[in-house]
Formats: C-alpha cells, structure tokens, sequence
C-alpha cells in the first residue's frame, strides 16, 4: 500500500495557499519525508496524516537540493539537536550525489548544532538506475530491487546545481505492484516518460502556463505529452506557481490526452492500494 501526503503545492514562492514543496510518503507501513521545502516540518506535524513529532521521520528523500525541495533539512537536523526529541532510531537522508558535500558545508556553518543528539546518521547518496530497498529494520540500502517494496530513482532533467550534476524523480513500488511516480522538478524527458509507464498515480510538476514555459520544468502541453506517451491510470499536479494555479489545468491537459487528472492541493492524501494489479483487457477474437 502506498499513500502519499502532499504537504506544499507550490513553487518556490510561497502562496496563501500553496506552499514550496513536501510530501510524506508511506510504502507497505515504510514512511519517507519527501523533499522538505520551507515549512515542511511545520506541515508535516500539524497534518492528521503525518506523525505528531518529529520522532516519526526515520528517512528523508530528496529529488534534488534546491531551496525550495531541502530548506528544512537543516531545521530538522537542528531540532534533533536539541533535548526534545527521543528516537534513538537510525535517520537516514537520501538523495542525490552531492548530499553528502552539501550537508558538510552546512556542519562548516553550524557544527555540532547539526549533530542529532540521540540518532546516528546516514547520508545515502544515489543516482539515476538505483534501486532501494528497506531491511527488517526500515533500514533503506542499496540494492538489486528483488523484494517486494522498492524505491527506484531515475534521472530528470531540470540542469544543475553547486552541489549535484544530478537530479532525480523517484519511483515507489509497494508488495502488490502498485506505482507511485514522482517527477521533482523536471522538464520533458525520456526517463521519466519510461518511469511513470503504467503507474498507478503519476505525482507530476506543472509549474508554469505553456506561454511562461521554461527549460527544466513542465507546464500543461508537456505534462499532456507525458501522459499521452506513458498513460499513468491518474495523474496530480503539484509545483505551481501562481500563473498555472490560477489556471483550469486539468482541462488544459486533457486538450493533449484522456487521462484522469486533478489538481493536488496542500494537505491532500493520495492512496494507491488493492490487490495485484488489474488483468490487461481480454482481447477480442478476430472475426
Ligand atoms: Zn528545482
């Protein structure tokens, strides 16, 4: 089973109602915090559907290390800092390569203050084509993705930064098969077309109106494009900025491709569950 709590919505300009970017993810009881833009622990504590502390993130998973997808990585390292918290639980941050220089300039800045008094820590760096899995422990690692619940990243196109050529969407698939596919920021690419092939629920950017269309992210046309090529059984979008919020984008997709698609809005919570997956459609006898 997999659920996924859509904290922030928007880009990275906060709104009234849409801020930058988090999610928490949960695959078959394993939860992930996912990119913790400004404000995500704040969300993430005040949801129903979120742990009430911060003692309930065990993992944080990163598509890339822009500001708006990672502000609070270091707001939540100090906090563990602090007596407050009592895990005693493995924190394990994953993300792309370059993670690890990142939150070393980060310790130049702040030292111990980042430290977690009580929780050892874990920095996994990974690339385009890895697969994770968790061990009995929840533990997440590096591995050839032969059990049943696995979190797959795969390169996106959205240039690059100080700290990482790479930036990654990411694929969870739970004990049934269910997909889940995360974009990150992006703009049109093959790998993301073949990762959201036949997924469940496509969690896709569309950050601008076509007319405002930038290099490295999506806008209507292109995520119609996308979903005509991979046809995802639903599709969210999320990463607005203000000018394609203020749009009718789901009819403005669908100009492009049938496809099931909402608008996702701060504080939604998507299942993907069920048995196995449905059975392709019989095909017809030829007369
Ligand atoms: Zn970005």
């Amino acid at each position: 089973m997999i659920a996924l709590l859509i904290l922030g919505t928007g880009g990275a300009v906060p709104t009234i109602d849409r801020s930058p970017s988090a999610a928490w993810l949960t695959i078959d009881g394993r939860s992930l915090l996912v990119d913790p833009g400004p404000g995500a622990l704040v969300r993430l504590v005040r949801s129903p559907h979120g742990p009430a502390t911060l003692d309930g993130i065990d993992a944080v998973l990163l598509t890339h290390l822009h500001l708006d997808h990672c502000a609070d990585l270091a707001p939540l390292l100090f906090a563990l800092h602090s007596v407050v918290p009592q895990s005693r639980h493995l924190l394990q941050i994953i993300g792309p390569r370059g993670l690890a220089a990142y939150l070393d300039r980060l310790r130049d800045l702040y030292g111990d203050w980042l430290t977690p008094r009580l929780r050892p820590l874990e920095v996994l760096e990974v690339a385009g084509g890895d697969a994770l899995e968790p061990d009995d422990d929840g533990r997440w690692a590096v591995g050839r993705a032969r059990g049943p619940t696995v979190l797959e990243a795969f390169r996106v196109e959205h240039g690059e930064d100080r700290f990482s050529a790479e930036n990654l969407g990411w694929l969870a698939r739970d004990r049934d098969g269910r997909m889940l596919v995360l974009s990150g920021d992006t703009g049109p690419c093959r790998t993301l077309e073949a990762a959201a092939r036949g997924a469940d629920l496509l969690v896709v950017e569309c950050s601008t109106p076509d007319e405002l269309a930038v290099d490295g992210h999506l806008s209507p046309s292109r995520v119609g494009a996308l979903i005509a090529a991979a046809r995802p059984r639903r599709v969210v979008l999320t990463h607005l900025y203000p000018a394609a919020a203020a749009l009718d984008l789901p009819a403005l997709v669908r100009e492009h491709a049938s496809a099931d698609v909402v608008v996702a809005s701060d504080g939604d919570l998507f299942e993907v569950f069920g048995g196995p997956p449905p059975l392709p459609e019989p095909r017809k006898a030829h007369p």
